[in-house]
């Protein structure tokens, strides 16, 4: 759901809304007066028949369907554009990565990577909770949430802890059972006590570790299986990240797609920025795994399934447009909840595996301070373009 968007649509709703009120309150008066005579007709959403004075309004106002000013030509194209830019977005840093010849500066790399993180922050806390926020408070949704205005924030707190617990067990999982990790932490203090003479205690070695700025150190201390773990974490972690930013992509094409005149032009320019900007963030994501066999092909099908998800959004839409109501109570919910818990996953990816893991690995200590300058200034630039592009989509 898109903010300006949805305003729009408030702001040209509130009139008819307004007198779609008052045909309630005399419909209400008419009944009272003669219910006998005239009983009010069936309504067709069982919810709103829970408030007759509602019943109007929720018919009205937030059944509304079809589209003005909708170009078929229009929308075809933007199908296309989309398509290409998200694609554009997504597959450049794979190929910069994997293809020798385009010789692309590992430093630019990194460089588009925090930009990234920047971007999936921006996405999660200004698009995602600021769009359920907005969609869950809609009046149309009128009490079907409860009496509870934080549902936003508790889905995405929910998300995040399920991203938490299953890093976890994933971890447990592929490190191995609790003694062999005992096992490992000893040998891990044998390591340091080795390398630097002194009292190292089991406990102290996560800070020692990181205090140790040295790879050479820490890679001595690791173990294949973590190093295993890591990796299948990193995998998973990026899939799932492919997956949060996938459900708010198909949610803004699905927008873009029943969004007609003058607005459509400004909602096509903000999302190619969008799906540009959110597929570099992906994309770079995608270059660090580490395929096996066909990194290069398999990171390009990886980008290609984030680039169809948009147009794929854009498709349904312009396929229902007539009877996709989007202020309906039920379209509201979905976008709301889905968007909530595609913020979790943002989040703690953005926050977990990119802010502290990255900015903690001991290549990026060891750089220059002007390189790590740079890194902050392309996270901080990543997370004030996402923001700006947010008054839009
Ligand atoms: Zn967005």
């Amino acid at each position: 759901m898109t903010s300006s968007n949805s305003a729009m649509a408030t702001r040209s709703l509130s009139v008819s809304s307004a007198m779609a009120t008052d045909s309630a309150d005399n419909a209400q008066n008419d009944n009272s007066a003669g219910a006998e005579q005239t009983p009010l007709p069936a309504p067709q959403d069982a919810a709103a028949a829970r408030d007759g004075s509602d019943e109007a309004q929720a018919q009205g106002v937030c059944m509304a369907a079809g589209v003005e000013g909708w170009d078929r030509r229009l929308q075809i194209g933007g199908v296309f554009i989309i398509l290409g830019v998200s694609a554009l977005g997504a597959m450049l840093p794979v190929a910069c990565k994997h293809v020798a010849w385009l010789n692309v500066n590992a430093r630019l790399l990194t460089l588009g990577k925090f930009f990234g993180a920047g971007v999936i922050l921006a996405t999660a806390f200004v698009h995602m909770l600021g769009g359920a926020t907005e969609a869950l408070k809609d009046d149309c949704v009128d009490g079907r949430m409860g009496d509870f205005d934080s549902w936003p924030g508790f889905l995405a707190m929910v998300a995040v802890l399920a991203m938490h617990l299953m890093e976890h067990v994933l971890t447990a999982r592929y490190i191995g059972s609790d003694s062999e990790l005992a096992h490992t932490l000893s040998r891990h203090a044998n390591t340091l006590a080795d390398a630097s003479p002194g009292a190292h205690t089991p406990q102290l070695l996560g800070d020692e570790e990181r205090k140790a700025g040295e790879p050479k150190q820490r890679a001595a201390g690791h173990m294949h299986g973590a190093l295993f773990a890591d990796e299948r974490r990193r995998q998973l972690s990026t899939y799932i990240l492919e997956l949060g930013i996938a459900l708010h992509s198909v949610i803004v094409g699905m927008t873009l797609a029943v969004t007609g005149g003058a607005e459509y032009k400004t909602l096509l320019a903000a999302i190619s920025f969008h799906q540009f900007f959110e597929g570099m963030a992906l994309g770079t994501r995608i270059a660090e795994l580490n395929f096996k066999r066909r990194p290069l092909v398999l990171g390009l099908l990886n980008a290609l399934v984030f680039a169809l998800t948009t147009p794929l959004g854009q498709t349904i839409g312009i396929a229902v447009r007539q009877s996709f109501a989007p202020r309906s109570p039920t379209t509201l919910v979905t976008m709301g909840v889905l968007d909530s818990l595609s913020a979790g996953i943002l989040m703690y990816s953005a926050i977990v595996n990119l802010l502290v893991e990255e900015f903690a690995a001991p290549e990026f200590r060891v750089s220059s301070r002007n390189a790590r300058i740079a890194c902050f200034a392309a996270m901080y630039a990543g997370c004030a373009g996402m923001s700006i592009i947010g008054k839009w989509a």
